[in-house]
């Protein structure tokens, strides 16, 4: 930090010496080096979070442990009664409020601000000089898992299938009506609105994912800019500045229009600048651990350049630049791919996968579909195959029972490899969770198959009379280097 802030003097002299006009973006902005902003997370991040599946009350104990540095409020209770907190930090005159989960399965944010906390609490470390900063000019009002009961579910809505983001208005649930309350009372200048988007958003012009994206939501039909918006488009280009250097090009946009219902629009509206943060995907990211570093980075940083002013020197137009999401990836995209009718047409297919809850909602197994197919060249994978001459072929049912105790991957792949795409296990076993490369079938069942758009995705992929890849529940399996990957499946 020290030299960063002599980096910055220095520039000033210059500036005062060579330039009476002011720059379109002074190159002094305040800012946290990268490397000191990926060191911390890596310091302070919270171990008792290590997936995106957590309850209330796996999240209490680590609200009640914080020091007295903070000080804490109960805001009120969730339709079922779960406590929706507040936390407070800092001696400073600058609010700023953050609130996470409105919905109940985008917990990306809840698990950055928890290592945001650590943070906020640690000593010794170097970082003295930031935390400083912020706690002499801010006052920080945090709301995490603003809606504990869809975050029990894992779903998106509250107990009453209401969606949060579109209840200002009515303020039918008290959950939307504790956090309007929240920002009626403290007046903060600056919001943060926390969420996940889906992973399927890529930065326009690129086939990256939108790991972040962003927006400083609209809060008029015209999509009008006033001071109270500009300032929240400041503080995003301050956070796309960190963003291009950890991970170039994959930031994107929210469309602006206005939406009456949501929060940010009508937050906006009353004065405090809102900025909305979306955590998308990332490759071998499922459980969005380095999307939870990259929300604590650019939170850090936004709160240290409203802290020191220094977002202010970013322009509108730089936020503008930004580029806009674009809804164009799959999770598995083959290209070329042959199908057959009464006669042989080629096709690209493009499959999705998605997690279907079980009883005990923190667990959950995976089902993959056909989300599309035709000319699919305007979109991505995560996975493609462009491999010319595949064909689709079904699989084979291995009749014998397996045991479950002594049945190893390797097994699995063995039997794939001959041609085999399901085992089958007792009756007893139907719904039980498994991560075998392989579907498990319990009795006499068939194995889930088709090539129409929503379809379940169970198939191989032929070439020449060879078994190529074997593709279960939309992941894909190289037959020739099998890797492990760590899925969940369902025994049907
Ligand atoms: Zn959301």
């Amino acid at each position: 930090m020290r030299n960063i802030l002599s980096v910055g003097f220095l520039f000033f002299l210059i500036s005062l010496s060579t330039s009476c006009s002011r720059p379109e973006r002074k190159l002094d902005a305040p800012t946290i080096a990268v490397e000191d902003l990926r060191r911390a997370a890596e310091m302070y991040r919270e171990k008792a979070f290590p997936v995106r599946r957590f309850s209330h009350a796996d999240m209490i104990p680590h609200i009640h442990k914080r020091s007295n540095l903070f000080s804490q409020e109960i805001l009120g209770q969730s339709i079922e009664g779960r406590d929706i907190f507040r936390l407070d930090f800092g001696q400073g005159t600058k609010k700023v409020m953050l609130w996470s989960q409105m919905h109940g399965n985008e917990s990306t944010a809840t698990m950055a601000l928890f290592d945001l906390f650590n943070f906020l609490e640690g000593a010794d470390d170097g970082f003295e000089e930031i935390r400083n900063t912020l706690a002499e000019n801010l006052h920080i009002r945090f709301i995490p898992m603003v809606n504990p009961d869809g975050a029990e579910r894992f779903v998106r809505r509250n107990a009453w299938e209401i969606d949060l983001n579109r209840d200002f208005l009515h303020g039918t649930s008290p959950e939307a009506v504790i956090l309007k309350q929240a920002r009626d009372n403290f007046e903060p200048r600056f919001g943060f609105n926390l969420h996940d988007q889906n992973t399927y958003y890529t930065a326009k012009g690129s086939r990256n994912p939108a790991t972040i994206s962003v927006l400083a939501p609209a809060y008029d039909e015209a999509t009008s800019i006033n001071d109270v918006r500009s300032n929240a488009m400041k503080v995003i280009v301050g956070m796309n500045e960190i963003l291009q250097k950890e991970v170039p090009g994959h930031v994107g946009k929210y469309n602006d229009a206005f939406e009456p219902r949501a929060f940010g629009d009508n937050f906006q509206k009353r004065g405090t600048s809102t900025i909305l943060i979306e955590s998308g995907g990332y490759p071998n990211d499922p459980e969005k651990q380095y999307i939870r570093r990259l929300n604590f980075m650019i939170i850090l940083n936004a709160l240290y350049q409203i802290a020191t002013e220094g977002f202010t020197d970013y322009t509108v137009e730089a936020y503008f630049a930004i580029p806009d999401n674009e809804s164009r990836l799959m999770d598995l995209l083959i290209k070329g791919v042959a199908l057959n009718d009464s006669v042989n047409y080629r096709v690209d297919l493009g499959i999705r996968r998605r997690e279907v809850e079980v009883a005990d909602p923190l667990d959950y197994y995976v089902s993959g579909s056909i989300a599309d197919l035709g000319d699919l060249s305007v979109f991505y994978g995560y996975e493609e195959i462009d491999e010319s001459g595949l064909v689709i072929v079904p699989g084979k049912t291995y009749e014998q029972p397996i045991n479950f105790d002594s049945f190893t991957p390797d097994d699995a792949v063995e039997l794939l490899r001959s041609g085999y795409l399901a085992a089958t296990t007792a009756e007893s076993f139907s719904g039980a969770l498994h991560n075998l490369p392989i579907i498990v079938l319990s009795g006499k069942k068939e194995i889930p198959f088709g090539t129409a758009i929503g379809s379940p995705t169970n198939f191989f992929l032929q070439k020449e009379d060879i078994l190529k890849f074997a593709v279960i529940n939309g992941y894909l399996i190289d037959l020739a280097i099998p890797e492990a990957i760590r899925w969940k499946q369902k025994v049907l």
